[in-house]
């Protein structure tokens, strides 16, 4: 072997080659695979046998060599290893599981990953459909049959479906299972389906939780709205298949809930709504739904129902059930509920109107005295209907000029002196007249119209001041009222303009609110009180007694005034618990510093009983009602300062404008 060979055959065949051909000469055949450098560099792959012969002797004295181009081969099996542990690394990486099926001896082939994914044993699973439908869901066999018979049959072109199958602990995976009919005999029959299997249960959870947040209330996990509403479409088209059937659907509206929240805080207020949720869901019977609108609305779908009648007990069941105490977080609760009930087919042909019936009829509930149910009624939508057309006659009321300022006095007791006067709204509407601010000023807030009217309102009060002044009157300091609505962004800019343009000095404006509009986004309106206060501008608290107030407001910032609501006034002459009240509130205020004004007085009686408690002021129609700015220069204004010269003085005896009025 000389160096020539060792370049050609390779330092590793010609270390193989000693030994090797030491054991031929032994008598042993020897074979062995060696590299082949080609003079161009190119490496083939030879297997060599060296088989020994003795010819015709018993000692070997020579051999055979063969020597095998096998490098085409070799390539091909090296490239199958390297596919194959490709395949099972993609496999092991996608959670895949190969199956193949048998049809002619129904057996399948499982790989090892489908027994990692069942908890088995580690290992290939040779089963039987049978064996495997066992393990399928039952509810999913009868699909998996179809798809896979389908393919059998040559319907289809592959099939994927999804499936649940059993664990080998008793859970249930989520199967992606997906084959194709690979071979076939010449009639068509199928012989073999191979395909995979993947577990999707993570999949499945994450999308469970989607539809979850799509459908259901996070707070009760009670169906959403939408879902309800799938519902009663549901039941509509179940309804109407089978004649005569109806249902019935509740719309359940908790009382003062907005309290609650405000009060205590919306966390008392959602563990209130979710104990309150659990006793709706007890006082329904199995079949029916009950969904959460939101807030504290809830909705129930009564399916089916005997006669609209049968709906009516089960309203007062869920209202009785809602009456009991409430424990939340200390605090022992009580909430009513008002309740509407629309019925199919009767009120609505379809599911938003049968819903906003139900919305009506609670609406009704809760005017009648809350804590009650009430059937939806035709002359309930056409309520609506006129409720609609105020709306937009309202809209155009503010273009046109249509509102008017009506004033009323308010009289000092001790002397009876005209103090001030406040500034309430009228509408007059072309053709039905004068209409109170209670039948519009809701509507105007539901509408937002309360912002460009309440503006109005301020304007036209702060002016007439001045117009009077200009006329030579003395300047009377004017209250106007201010709703819930107005606390905006742009109310306390809005005043200051309006004070500006007319020139009224601020201690000359007093604003009335509510107790509500400190019961409701509290900090926001208290902020917004203190600006309107920084003005200079006068706030009294009106109807004083009827909220649902805490008091605690009084301790933020300093209020100027508090009108004693007129129910109190109305009986205190005759109930000595009223009068009580009146006199605590009298004593309360002026603790405080306050002013006191007592609204509603309608009788001497009043006003003196009023006086000898030491309020204030006092307003009412024992004096005069509102009037027109005209009528009111002329009773309180004009007459008075011709008759007793007062002109230039802010005030005047009560007494002598009650006899010039005559
Ligand atoms: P309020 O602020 O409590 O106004 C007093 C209401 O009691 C007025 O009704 C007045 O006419 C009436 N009243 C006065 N004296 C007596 C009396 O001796 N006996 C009786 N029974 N009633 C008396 P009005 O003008 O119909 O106003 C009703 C409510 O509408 C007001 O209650 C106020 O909350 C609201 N309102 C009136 N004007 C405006 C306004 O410009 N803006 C806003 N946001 N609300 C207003
Ligand atoms: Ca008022
Ligand atoms: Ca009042």
């Amino acid at each position: 072997i000389d160096q020539k060979a060792d370049e050609i055959f390779g330092a590793q065949t010609i270390a193989l080659l000693g030994p090797a051909i030491a054991r031929v000469f032994a008598g042993e055949r020897v074979d062995f695979e060696r590299e082949h450098r080609h003079p161009d560099g190119r490496v083939s792959h030879h297997a060599v046998s060296l088989i020994p012969h003795s010819a015709g002797g018993a000692k070997t004295n020579g051999f055979y060599a063969f020597n095998r181009d096998i490098t085409e081969s070799r390539n091909a099996v090296l490239e199958i290893a390297r596919a194959k542990e490709q395949l099972a690394l993609a496999l092991a990486g996608s959670n895949l599981s190969l199956w193949d099926f048998n049809c002619q001896s129904g057996e399948i082939y499982l790989d090892q990953a489908w027994a990692r994914m069942l908890g088995e044993e580690p290992g290939e699973t040779i089963t039987t459909v049978e064996k495997l439908f066992a393990r399928t869901h039952p509810d999913d066999v009868e699909r998996v049959l179809e798809v896979s018979l389908m393919e059998l049959k040559g319907k289809t072109n592959g099939y994927a479906e999804e499936h649940r199958v059993k664990t080998r602990s008793g859970e249930w995976l989520w199967i992606a299972s997906s084959g194709k009919v690979v071979e076939r005999a010449a009639d068509g029959k199928a012989l073999r389906v191979i395909g995979t299997n993947a577990d999707i249960t993570v999949r499945k959870r994450a999308e469970a939780h989607i539809e979850d947040l799509a459908t259901r209330d996070p707070l009760t996990s009670l169906p959403n709205r939408r879902v309800l509403t799938d519902r009663i479409a549901h039941a509509m088209l179940t309804a109407e298949r089978k004649d005569e059937a109806i249902f019935a659907l509740l719309f359940i509206d908790l009382d003062r809930f907005k309290i609650v929240n405000d009060s205590l805080g919306h966390n008392v207020g959602d563990q209130l709504l979710l104990q309150v949720a659990q006793r709706l869901g007890s006082a329904m019977r199995k079949g029916d739904t009950l969904a959460r609108l939101g807030g504290d609305e809830f909705a129930v779908v009564l399916e089916p129902l005997h006669q609209p009648e049968d709906a009516g007990p089960v309203a007062r069941k869920i209202i009785d059930a809602c009456a009991a105490p409430y424990s939340v977080d200390g605090h022992l609760l009580n909430i009513s509920c008002s309740i509407g009930i629309s019925v199919f087919p009767g009120d609505a042909a379809d599911a938003a109107t049968l819903l906003r019936n139900a919305d009506l009829a609670m609406y009704s509930a809760k005017e009648r005295g809350r804590n009650t149910y009430q059937y939806f009624s035709q002359e309930m939508n056409q309520r609506a209907v006129e409720k609609l057309a105020l709306e937009r006659a309202l809209r155009a009321a503010l273009q046109e000029g249509e509102f008017e300022l009506y004033y009323q006095p308010k009289f000092s007791l001790e002397g009876d002196r005209l103090v001030s006067m406040e500034a309430l709204l009228r509408w007059r509407h072309p053709q039905q007249g004068l209409i109170a601010p209670a039948r519009f000023i809701p509507i105007a807030e539901e509408t937002k119209l309360i912002l460009p009217l309440g503006n109005w309102v301020v304007r036209t009060a702060c002016e007439q001041v001045m117009e009077w002044e200009r006329r030579g009157h003395a300047r009377i300091p004017v209250a106007v009222n201010l709703s819930v609505g107005q606390f905006d962004a742009s109310l306390v800019g809005s005043i200051g303009d309006a004070l500006r343009a007319s020139g009224l000095e601020p201690r000359c404006l007093e604003v009335e609110i509510t107790e509500n509009v400190l019961m409701r986004d509290v900090d926001e309106n208290i902020e917004i009180l203190r600006q309107i206060s920084d003005l200079g501008v006068r706030i009294a608290i009106d109807d004083f007694g009827t909220g649902y107030s805490s008091l605690s407001y009084l301790r933020y910032f300093k209020l100027d005034t508090i009108k004693i609501d007129q129910s109190f006034v109305r009986n205190m002459v005759a109930k000595t618990h009223e009068a009580s009240i009146v006199r605590a509130i009298i004593a309360l205020a002026h603790s405080l510093q306050m002013n006191v004004v007592a609204e509603g007085v309608e009788s001497v009686e009043q006003k003196n009983a009023l006086g000898d408690m030491g309020c204030d002021e006092w307003q009412g129609f024992f004096n005069c009602e509102p009037l027109p700015a005209d009528r009111f220069e002329q009773r309180f204004l004009l007459r008075s300062a011709a008759n007793e010269g007062i002109a230039a003085t802010l005030v005047m005896p009560a007494g002598t404008l009650l006899r010039n009025a005559n």
